[in-house]
């Protein structure tokens, strides 16, 4: 039995007229000779409604009623869904994630998939040609329903392709497929019909939300094909897959941007051992993602730290900091809101240097203040004050030749 995981975002089932495309995309897997598994989104701005309407009626959301309120806009999705293809005469239905069950750890919000058991979707498949299946959520080992971070479907996708061997797993979106950057804010944006895992790995995890990240770690470890594509046009789309030699010859593949982002510094630090470990331990302890950072060298014994968070972590971090700030001799803690980064990719970079000479001197001809950098094999990320972000985006898009009209 061939099977084929296809995933709709909430932009393709918002309203009947696109559930209707959807449709048409599922149809033509089964024409295909596949037995289907259409993995679903909330609606468009469904999850937000959700998550404002918890903060409207508690002060203090509980995380695990948080996902147990947002996990039903992917449960409206399905229903609806499945009932459009019984319509049609197909034989469809739709399964939540604790029906399968995927397996999640507790980590409420943000949880990770542990396991997912096939056989009551190998049953079904059986059974139907097509099963709805609801993105984003899944059930702890004692039966909690959690879900999986914003964009997560992605993740349900990638993870049930791999567990049911599919032929590939296809992500339909709002756009054509991976841009060489968001393509909603760079008119010269490239498609590319390939990616690489890792620099797509390295575009989700610097900001570009066309896939969730985890999903692209789960499709590099079992080795899926994900084919980024859009449910409003035939476009083959974009195809994440693994590294060849077409890949290593361009320098940089791709400009990602994220603007949620804030900047803490610890002033005047004494410099000795135990002060790095003083200051992020308690911060790794409640999960805070530290991202950037950057320790000055010592004057007279004595330094500062900045390092960079997730925008929504600042009041918890600064709340840690009022206590790590006395124990580790600091003399003040400053933050900024107005920071975003932008990365450029490419697995080229592995081979060719002045990379980041390149990249400093374009956005230094425009005006724009670096205020921090950091690079790893096959990227390098600036912070730069927020206004500057899109500018920064396609200075960069163009001092790598990625503008379409160079080539
Ligand atoms: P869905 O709801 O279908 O999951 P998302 O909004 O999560 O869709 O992701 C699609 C969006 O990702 C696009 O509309 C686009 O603005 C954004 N995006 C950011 N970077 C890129 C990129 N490099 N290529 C394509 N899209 C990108
Ligand atoms: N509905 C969820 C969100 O908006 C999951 C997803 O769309 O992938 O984040
Ligand atoms: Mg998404």
């Amino acid at each position: 039995m061939k099977i084929l995981v296809q995933k709709f975002g909430g932009t393709s089932v918002a309203t009947p007229e696109s559930m209707k495309r959807v449709r048409e995309k599922v149809l033509s897997g089964l024409a295909q000779g596949c037995k289907v598994v259409a993995v679903l989104s909330a609606r468009a701005g469904e999850t937000n409604k959700l998550l404002a309407l918890a903060e409207e009626w508690s002060a203090s959301p509980d995380l695990a009623e948080t996902d147990a309120l947002v996990s039903t806009g992917e449960q409206v999705s399905v229903s609806l869904f499945a009932m459009m293809l019984k319509d049609a005469g197909i034989r469809a239905r739709s399964l939540l994630a604790w029906q399968i069950p995927i397996v999640t750890d507790d980590d409420f919000g943000n949880a990770r998939i542990r396991s997912i058991d096939s056989a009551i979707l190998k049953d079904c498949l059986a059974e139907y040609d097509v099963l709805v299946v609801a993105g984003f959520q899944g059930r702890t080992a004692d039966g909690r329903i959690t879900t999986l971070g914003r964009g997560g479907s992605d993740t349900s996708a990638v993870a049930l392709a791999a567990v049911l061997n599919s032929v590939e797993c296809e992500i339909y979106t709002d756009v054509d497929g991976v841009y060489t950057t968001d393509p909603n804010i760079c008119s010269t944006a490239r498609k590319m019909d390939h990616i690489a895992y890792e620099e797509m790995l390295e575009m989700a995890s610097m900001g570009a939300k066309v896939l969730h990240i985890r999903s692209v770690e789960f499709a590099k470890k079992y080795k899926v094909p994900v084919r980024v594509r859009s449910t409003f046009s035939n476009d083959p789309g974009t195809l994440v897959t693994q590294e060849d030699s077409r890949m290593e010859a361009v320098l940089v593949s791709g400009i990602a941007y994220d603007k949620d982002q804030a900047r803490v510094t610890l002033r005047d630090l004494p410099d000795i051992p135990g002060t790095a470990a003083a200051v992020f331990g308690p911060l790794s302890e409640k999960g805070i993602l530290v991202d950037m950072i950057v320790q000055n060298t010592s004057l007279d014994g004595r330094t500062d730290i900045t390092f960079t968070i997730p925008r929504k972590d600042l009041r918890q971090t600064l709340e840690i900091m009022e206590d790590v700030a006395p124990r580790t001799g600091a003399s003040e803690v400053i933050h900024d809101v107005s920071v975003a980064k932008v990365s450029a990719i490419g697995v080229g970079m592995r081979n060719h240097s002045g990379v980041a000479a390149r990249a400093f001197s374009a956005l230094t001809q425009e005006g724009i203040n670096i205020l921090m950098i950091s690079t790893s094999e096959i990227k390098i990320t600036i912070l730069i004050q927020e206004k500057y972000v899109e500018l920064a985006v396609r200075i960069l898009h163009d001092a790598f030749g990625l503008d379409w009209d160079i080539d």
